[in-house]
């Protein structure tokens, strides 16, 4: 079988993007765009079959606003995909992503990346479970009232909080995905610590090939394993590539200042500049090859086997994809890379959705509804 067969036949999920960030600065998405990484047109092309759609909230807003924020995103989502029926559906089980996928349509999931929005109440985490959303990441760049972040210094619970581990009960109860991205590395041992179910990293990569916070350590992707869950590599290059991000940091900073501006004023000349100016001096720094991304797969694959590993993409939240891999039409060049490397179609489906998909049936099932 070639590998454009295999894809096609695979059920490709991609557990993380940004993209109701572009949604409510005014892009259709429904469409073929010219910014950024995803719309519906590309995932088609790309053969991507399911997709959560990240409602991301800054550590930064009080918690009202992180709530509304939150809100609106997850609002936007459904939206989209009730003016799209004939392209995508939204879906909340892993059986109504593969009906949409036999009908020819994009599965599009939701996931809340940063706990904040549920304040200190869980019944504001069931009404999001209600409202679609299966995974939470549990915080973001800042530590919040459910954990510590990987980002900051300063540690507020060492972990998680008592608030913390509530919540990961009810999620286990109702059947929601705990996603340890973004979070320190006490918050991941804790979560393996209280949560009955597996738990999945939606976007990190190695830090034994990039050596950054974000990414997991052999160890943590050793017990994760052994817990049953999931890493799904990240397609950022400053996480796959250790030479990148230090050349790249501040053209990146630059590169999203422009683009948030110029999203929000497309008819601006002078902000249509800047982007482009920094859209030029940040591709000039060269990108690694998405050959690199498929080393962070098999050095996952070398430590716990091949069911443990999956693709995060983190589109439209990321300021530069792998060189071969810039946006979702690109998907395949993976699959021909897996079978290149020696890889048989039964492990490259699990690899591409199907190691996911798992997870998200045993978090399910484990459920008490
Ligand atoms: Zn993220």
């Amino acid at each position: 079988m070639t590998a454009k067969e295999i894809h096609e036949k695979a059920f490709v999920l991609d557990s993380h993007c940004d993209t109701p960030l572009a949604i409510i600065r005014g892009q259709d998405v429904s469409k073929r765009r010219k910014l950024g990484h995803i719309d519906f047109d590309r995932l088609k092309e790309g053969g991507v079959d399911g997709v959560f759609f990240a409602a991301y909230t800054s550590n930064s807003l009080a918690p009202d606003e992180a709530t509304r924020r939150a809100l609106q995103l997850v609002a936007l989502t459904h939206k989209v995909c009730d003016e799209n029926p004939k392209k995508v559906g939204l879906a909340t089980t892993v059986r109504e992503a593969r009906e949409l996928k036999a009908q020819g349509r994009t599965a599009i999931f939701i996931g809340l990346e940063n706990g904040s929005p549920i304040q200190k109440d869980l019944s504001l985490l069931y009404l999001f479970y209600k409202m679609g959303v299966r995974y939470m990441t549990l915080t973001h760049a800042g530590n919040n009232e459910i954990c510590d972040s990987c980002a900051p210094k300063e540690k507020r619970w060492n972990g998680v909080s008592p608030f913390g581990v509530e919540v990961i009960r009810e999620m286990n109860r109702l059947g929601m995905i705990i996603d340890v991205s973004h979070l320190s590395d006490e918050s991941f041992y804790d979560c393996l610590k209280y949560s009955k179910a597996p738990i999945v990293a939606t976007h990190s990569c190695c830090r034994a090939l990039c050596n950054h916070p974000r990414n997991m350590t052999d160890q943590m992707i050793k017990d994760l394993a052994a817990a049953g869950g999931v890493i799904q590599i990240n397609f950022y290059s400053s996480f796959l590539d250790p030479n990148y991000s230090k050349v790249a940091g501040a053209l990146c900073d630059e590169f999203d200042e422009s683009l948030i501006d110029y999203q929000l004023h497309p008819r601006c000349k002078r902000r249509k500049e800047r982007y482009e100016k920094a859209k030029e001096a940040l591709f000039a720094v060269p990108r690694p090859s998405y050959k690199l991304l498929v080393d962070h797969i098999e050095h996952v694959i070398k430590l716990v086997g091949v069911k443990h590993v999956g693709l995060g993409s983190d589109f439209d939240g990321i300021e530069s994809a792998p060189d071969g891999l810039e946006d979702a039409s690109k998907f395949g060049v993976i699959t021909q890379e897996l079978l290149d490397r020696g890889y048989s179609q039964e492990d490259i489906n699990l690899i591409l959705g199907e190691n996911f998909l798992r997870v998200f049936n045993e978090v399910e099932n484990l459920a008490m509804k």
